[in-house]
């Protein structure tokens, strides 16, 4: 199952599983409550997700836990990239908040990262990461997409990730990065 609230979340990674003939159910779908995610790592809050909808649903749950890190940030807003503006504040305002303390530093370089958390009912996990590396770009570009794919353009391309379309995106992204180590691991082993 795959232990997440989130729509989007839920559906690109059904779609990802789709050709490996596993069939996906959502958290929601399930009733299941969301549990705290008071990790101070992508890992830590991804197995915390998995761990608790393996236990409350009896099958094997897979979490995402991702997040912007920027360089000359020492790696903010990272595993508080969902709630950097603040309650209420929404992608456009955490982008803003990003911009303002950008300003004056010349190095823009800046990472996401994807931890996928597989967690099966006896309590064991596999973990699998993935990166995608670029930099940020001001003003905000794109609309596809979702987060800060806006300010974000990956290692040797021009678009930003909200002006890639899905397909594109999915390709270079952290999350299918950490995709391709667990496809490896749990259907091509
Ligand atoms: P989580 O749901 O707690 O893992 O939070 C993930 C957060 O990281 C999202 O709310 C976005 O702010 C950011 N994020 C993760 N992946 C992406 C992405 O692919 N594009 C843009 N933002 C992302």
């Amino acid at each position: 199952m795959i232990a997440s609230h989130n729509p989007g979340k839920v559906r690109e990674i059904a779609d990802l599983l789709a050709p490996f003939r596993a069939e996906a159910l959502s958290a929601a779908e399930l009733a299941l409550p969301a549990p705290v995610e008071n990790g101070k790592t992508f890992l830590a809050n991804a197995e915390i997700k998995a761990k608790a909808a393996a236990d409350a649903s009896g099958l094997p749950a897979l979490a995402d836990d991702s997040g912007l890190m920027v360089a000359a940030l020492g790696g903010a807003p990272g595993v508080h990239s969902s709630r950097w503006a603040g309650p209420g504040g929404g992608f456009a305002a955490a982008m803003k908040k990003l911009e303002e303390a950008m300003a004056g530093k010349e190095d823009r370089r800046a990472r996401f990262a994807c931890v996928l958390a597989l967690c099966w009912p006896d309590g064991h996990c596999q973990t699998f990461e993935g990166f995608v590396h670029g930099r940020l770009v001001w003003p905000p570009r794109g609309t596809n997409g979702f987060g800060y794919d806006p300010v974000f353009v990956a290692d040797g391309h021009d678009a930003t990730f909200g002006e890639m379309d899905a397909a594109d995106k999915q390709a270079i992204s952290h999350r299918a990065d950490a995709f391709r180590k667990l496809i490896k691991a749990c259907f091509e082993g």
